[in-house]
């Protein structure tokens, strides 16, 4: 009986396997055709500032509506687009458009927490291995009038630990035209400490791992508050992501969280709806502790 429990065990998971690989071909294939298609939409999710109950900053975050899958995860599909290639462009497209909702907001409100309004994107390792993205981009910043400091760009742990060429280099033309840098997910890689001295970054974001538990956890709780401490002392401002509670936010805000981002605040919305958000609220002012 093991023996036959074995055999089909194996049969469901190759023919499992069969399906995912099949599956994810499909995806590229139609992948290919889809920012042409205008299938690929970037949403806007709303952070605020701690300080002054402002919502000073947004993340772009790309959105796939299939014509028959419907609504597909960038989870998914980010690591496909990285695979085959098409990244780049749709890279660089995603850089545009929030490029130009930043140059939109800050049209509208010039300052907002004291600080122009900032759209983070989000760069994977392999838009790093062409070396000139970064002029590309602060060329058409200049195009469109925009302040650099409203770009910050959003890598991860395994970049800094990859064999890509001249990250540090790359890191410092983005710094040198004006952008900032936020290392995304932090805690959920290797966290080695000596990369926050080694790289040029600006914002460290907490993962929703260590947030998700934190009002009950009294680990995620000292992990949250050596971050922040340690961030600081570096000169690095720390977001904290996944902020769902009100019981979150007050931890994270009295642990020195400058910036929060959460569905607590806003989902990520459509371009429109992001537009109409940060323009109705003339201040837009969110509760960001009750301290
Ligand atoms: P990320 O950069 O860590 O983005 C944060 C994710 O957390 C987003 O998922 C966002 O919708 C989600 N999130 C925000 N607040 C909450 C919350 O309170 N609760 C919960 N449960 N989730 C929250 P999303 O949009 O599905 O994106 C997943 C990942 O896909 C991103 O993680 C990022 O790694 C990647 N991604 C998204 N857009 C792009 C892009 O334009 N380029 C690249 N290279 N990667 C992207
Ligand atoms: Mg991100
Ligand atoms: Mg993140
Ligand atoms: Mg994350």
């Amino acid at each position: 009986a093991a023996k036959e429990q074995g055999r089909n065990g194996f049969s469901f998971f190759t023919r499992e396997m069969q399906t995912q690989s099949q599956n994810r071909l499909h995806l590229a294939n139609d992948l290919r055709e889809a920012l042409a298609n205008n299938q690929l939409q970037v949403w806007f999710q709303p952070i605020a500032e701690v300080a002054t109950g402002e919502v000073v900053k947004a993340e772009a975050l790309l959105r796939w509506v299939h014509p028959d899958r419907g609504m597909v995860s960038p989870a998914q599909f980010v690591p496909i687009a990285e695979e085959n290639g098409c990244i780049h462009d749709i890279g660089n497209w995603v850089f545009q458009r929030s490029a130009l909702m930043a140059k939109q907001w800050s049209d509208l409100f010039p300052s907002v927490g004291g600080d122009a309004p900032s759209i983070s994107v989000n760069l994977s390792p392999r838009q790093f291995t062409r070396g000139d993205f970064s002029d590309h981009w602060a060329a058409y910043i200049n195009e469109i009038g925009l302040q650099t400091e409203s770009i910050v760009v959003e890598i991860t742990e395994g970049l800094l630990l990859s064999d890509a060429s001249d990250i540090l280099g790359k890191l410092e033309n983005l710094r040198a035209a004006g952008m900032q840098v936020a290392l995304d997910d932090f805690g959920t890689g290797y966290s080695a400490m000596a990369y926050l001295k080694k790289f040029p970054i600006d914002y460290l974001k907490i993962d929703r791992s260590f947030v998700r538990d934190i009002d009950a956890d009294a680990n995620d709780r000292a992990i949250a508050e050596a971050i922040v401490a340690m961030a600081h002392k570096l000169g690095i401002k720390v977001v904290a992501e996944g902020v769902e509670t009100e019981a979150q936010r007050d931890i994270l805000a009295s642990v020195g969280c400058e910036y929060l981002q959460g569905y607590l605040y806003a989902k990520p919305m459509p371009e429109d709806e992001f537009l109409a958000y940060v323009s109705h609220r003339a201040a837009p002012r969110v509760k960001v502790a009750s301290l």
